[in-house]
């Protein structure tokens, strides 16, 4: 399986070929943080928020 370094907790952690897609989201096993492979060559993850992407807040804007 392929091997890489969550960005969230530095652990050295591996994931199963099929998730090893680009775009595709993964769960840390040490810190359970969700993770997205951003680069499949050499793999690289990214930590993803899951606040939600929809935040009301940000999405007003009030342009005169
Ligand atoms: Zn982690």
């Amino acid at each position: 399986m392929p091997r890489v370094i969550c960005p969230a907790c530095a652990a050295d952690i591996e994931i199963e070929q099929e998730d090893a897609s680009l775009f595709n989201q993964v769960r840390c096993p040490k810190c359970d943080a969700l993770l997205e492979v951003i680069e499949e060559s050499p793999l690289e993850l990214e930590e993803v928020s899951e606040e939600g992407e929809e935040d009301e807040e940000g999405d007003k804007e009030e342009d005169e």
